[in-house]
């Protein structure tokens, strides 16, 4: 019964479905599902995300669209038709109302338009291109991709054909977006699977030969897969980028082109395509103009970051008390709920996970130097409650959804308020409640006037002894030309929309570009940070600092 679109990726069969569909009783419309009984329970698929959402700030926070002929946003889910699958998956999910970039992105890709989004962490990115792409599926079915799945071979040595494909970084996004996936074609016929690297490739492929009709994965694992013969991307019809910008940054352009641009992907144009990004640099422009066709461009302006739902703290410690005043926070904190504590380098993360350990915590931590599968236990230990303190490295926590943190501890202060504002986001998440206390001392001097102006724009009290720091430093120091970055909400804009983007000659074509210093600087080429809104959110300019949103 695989003809139809309708029967092949699951509307309900007759009434049954509907009403089974709100209990957990799968079981009672076996004809949808796909996962074997073991492999999960919905209950667990659906465990544990978004309580006490806390929307009301979260709405207000400003996006800009900008293209031909963009379609209008949406304000509800229920505005746009996602078919009964969907819809029932988004209600399993207790998601209530559309994020944002969720508002603006599902109409975008329903109306099978290309999109460059630019937006940070935890504004919910996943879903935005989730919904819409498994709501294509279903409606649509497999197409040719099922006959050549078919055609080609016997048991074992088959080639798959996904029909979405989607980009992340690292395996513990990859993961992420996997797990999402799952909950979002829960009881219908498509079949998510994850490849990544440092994991066994065998048992990644025999996953694979239960079907696979939308693929996770991190490039370079990806392209094994291809050059293996396991996977063909003849019938991708949607193609997603997440996290573009620091997919360019971990060196992945080469293997991304190969994917993309050197072997049986239909064109762009043909494929839909979708970009995720927390900035747009240049290199990330470029790559727009390569993969997209008359894209819509969508900046959504900081979420968290400013939001009142994080309260932030600054306490005057130095660096000899640091370790016995984490044991008095910790002490204070309720037994289930998450810290995150933040240090300055693998070294220290290291010894203070030892420290924390021979007191007695259940705790881990998470840097560069642990090997990915140390990491991804880390993780899930964390995640799970079962060591409810994670100490990490900025650049190793960086982009994880850690979504249910009630504290942030910055053992160390960043040298750099984006960063500072970057770790403070893994708390608050999503509209959710939370607290970060930043230790300070004289070390943290250069951060000093950035913090002030984050605590009082943030309507957080201030201590007396930071003010009068920030107005010494401020005289001492000469002007530094900051304030650019308070002058927008965003952390990109559109550079078509620039004299300098759109049709004046690029940036010097591919082999220019790959000449081109990289990590230099960041901005998204060519002034014009307008002041299209006038909002409670900062930042938005990061041509000044050599380190972007994700500190690379
Ligand atoms: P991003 O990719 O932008 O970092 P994610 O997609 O990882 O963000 O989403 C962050 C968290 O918010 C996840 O735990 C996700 O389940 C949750 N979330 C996403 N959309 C919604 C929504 N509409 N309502 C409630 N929670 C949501
Ligand atoms: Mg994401």
């Amino acid at each position: 019964g695989w003809n139809t679109a309708k029967e092949t990726y699951g509307s309900f069969p007759n009434n049954r479905g509907k009403s089974a569909f709100f209990n957990d009783r799968a079981t009672s419309v076996p004809f949808l599902i796909r996962f074997c009984k073991s492999s999960f329970s919905p209950s667990e698929l659906f465990a544990g995300s978004n309580t006490g959402i806390n929307f009301e700030k979260y709405d207000d926070i400003p996006v800009e669209a900008t293209g031909q002929n963009c379609p209008h946003h949406i304000d509800s889910f229920q505005d746009v038709d996602m078919g009964e699958i969907v819809m029932g998956n988004i209600a399993l999910s207790r998601y209530t109302r559309p994020t944002p970039v969720q508002k603006y992105a599902i109409p975008i890709v329903k109306s099978k338009r290309d999109l460059m989004a630019c937006a940070q962490t935890g504004s919910g990115k996943t879903a935005a291109f989730l919904l819409p792409i498994l709501s294509q599926i279903y409606n649509d079915g497999p197409g040719e991709a099922l006959n050549a799945a078919k055609d080609n071979g016997k048991y074992g040595r088959r080639k798959h054909f996904p029909i979405s494909l989607v980009l992340a970084p690292t395996r513990e996004l990859a993961l992420q977006i996997y797990d999402e996936a799952r909950k979002f074609s829960y009881r219908s016929r498509v079949r998510p699977c994850v490849v990544y690297g440092g994991a066994d490739i065998g048992q990644q492929i025999r996953d694979l030969e239960r079907g696979c009709h939308l693929l996770v994965a991190t490039p370079g694992r990806l392209v094994d897969m291809m050059e293996r013969g396991k996977i063909g991307l003849d019938f991708c019809n949607y193609l997603v980028l997440d996290e573009a910008d620091r997919m360019l940054d971990m060196g992945f352009e080469p293997q991304i082109r190969r994917i993309v641009e050197q072997d049986t992907m239909p064109h762009k144009g043909i494929r839909q395509t979708m970009m995720f990004s927390a900035t747009f640099p240049k290199e990330i422009q470029i790559l727009a103009r390569d993969f997209l066709e008359e894209y819509i461009f969508l900046a959504v302006g900081r979420v968290g970051s400013t939001s009142e739902n994080i309260t932030q703290k600054v306490v005057w410690v130095e660096e000899s008390d640091k370790r016995s005043f984490l044991l008095d926070l910790l002490s204070a904190t309720g037994k289930d709920s998450l810290t995150l504590v933040f240090v300055e380098t693998k070294k220290g993360a290291d010894a203070l996970e030892d420290f924390l350990y021979r007191e007695g915590y259940a705790c881990t931590s998470i840097h560069g130097d642990r090997s990915q599968r140390d990491r991804e236990e880390a993780l899930s230990q964390f995640r799970s409650g079962k060591c409810p303190i994670l100490v990490a490295t900025a650049v190793a926590a960086r982009g994880l959804d850690i979504s249910n943190v009630k504290h942030v501890i910055n053992f160390d202060l960043p040298s750099d308020i984006e960063e500072y504002v970057h770790r403070i986001g893994r708390t608050g998440r999503v509209g959710n409640l939370g607290l970060a206390t930043s230790f300070f001392n004289d070390k943290n001097g250069n951060i000093t006037k950035d913090l002030l102006d984050i605590l009082v724009e943030a309507k957080q009290e201030v201590p007396s002894w930071l003010e009068s720091l920030a107005y010494e430093h401020q005289h001492k120091s000469s002007n530094r030309g900051r304030s650019k970055r308070f002058s927008g909400g965003f952390g990109a804009r559109d550079y078509r929309q620039t004299a300098a983007g759109g049709t004046a000659g690029g940036f010097g074509g591919r082999g220019g570009r790959n000449q081109a210093a990289h990590g230099g600087t960041r901005g998204f080429g060519g002034g014009g940070f307008g002041n299209f809104y006038t909002t409670d959110a900062y930042g938005g300019n990061y041509a000044h600092s050599q380190v972007d949103w994700w500190g690379n």
